[in-house]
């Protein structure tokens, strides 16, 4: 990550950072000076948890994990005040925990609407609310929310995901007008398809709702992608340095997309 930022001595909190996307952005500011709490499901003794620790806090910074599920809101709240209690300040905040369910919307259970909604965006509003206070006491603020192409365009079957991650969309630019005048920038990153265990998972189901092989399912997911690759994880890391990073002052209320090109159709 040549980029010359350097986030020496600020605090980002990452949510579901121990693998795919946010494994790779907590990486990518360790890596440029960061001290960072990492945020996933399980306890600290999963291997999966382990492996994120060790590989964040490869670059010699202060690394730490909170086990709090984002579903329930006092989870999203205790994230950001353990950050603030373990590393004294909260400067940069990245939300990017996220689950999905694909079923037509008559068959769509009840249950899965809830916890999408309650992780893919309500989550959003409770560390962005929690986190904007301490951002305002250390003068510098980043809020980087990851949406996805479905932040712009929607898919049959994803009824939740594509109105969670609208709805992420239009809370970055209402955050970002709050506090235009201050040194708070709030910007998303919305990606296509990612190749992480998020769009692992979903190959199977996909292949199964359509009668087809995981191969097929495979290119099918990518004729949405002009480029016809996945991108990787560590460019949106990259991304998401550059917009943590002092250069990007000025932008925000921002969507980036890292698609391939799919919303440019
Ligand atoms: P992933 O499945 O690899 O990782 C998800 C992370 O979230 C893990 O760390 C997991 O522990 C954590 N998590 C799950 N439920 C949680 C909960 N209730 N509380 C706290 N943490 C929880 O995901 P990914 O593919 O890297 O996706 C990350 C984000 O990027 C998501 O918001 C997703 O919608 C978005 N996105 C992904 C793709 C893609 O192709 N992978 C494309 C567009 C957008």
């Amino acid at each position: 990550m040549s980029q010359n930022v350097s986030l020496k001595g600020k605090v980002a909190v990452v949510t579901g950072s121990t693998s795919g996307i946010g494994k790779a952005i907590a990486a990518a500011f360790a890596e440029a000076g960061a001290d960072v709490m990492l945020n996933g499901l399980g306890t600290a003794d999963d291997e999966i948890n382990k492996a994120a620790l060790k590989d964040v806090g490869a670059h010699g910074t202060r690394v730490s994990f909170a086990p709090v599920n984002l579903m329930k809101p006092e989870g999203a709240r205790d994230l950001i005040s353990r950050t603030k209690e373990e590393f004294g300040s909260v400067a940069i905040l990245v939300n990017n925990a996220g689950m999905q369910h694909v079923a037509p919307i008559a068959e769509f259970p009840d249950e899965r609407w809830d916890q999408i909604i309650a992780l893919n965006l309500s989550a959003s509003f409770h560390t962005i609310k929690a986190a904007i206070p301490h951002m305002r006491a250390g003068g510098f603020g980043r809020v980087i929310n990851i949406c996805s192409a479905h932040s712009l365009r929607a898919s049959p079957n994803k009824v939740a995901y594509v109105a969670a991650k609208h709805g992420l969309a239009g809370m970055t630019k209402v955050v970002a007008l709050e506090t235009a005048e201050e040194p708070i920038t709030v910007n998303a990153i919305s990606p296509g398809y990612v190749w992480t265990p998020l769009v692992e998972q979903q190959i199977p189901d996909f292949a199964k709702s359509q009668g087809i092989t995981e191969d097929e399912a495979k290119a099918q997911i990518l004729d949405k992608q002009p480029s016809r690759e996945f991108a990787r994880s560590e460019q949106i890391g990259a991304l998401a340095l550059f917009l943590a990073s002092d250069a990007a002052v000025q932008i925000t209320g921002s969507n980036y997309t890292v698609d391939g090109g799919w919303t440019a159709q």
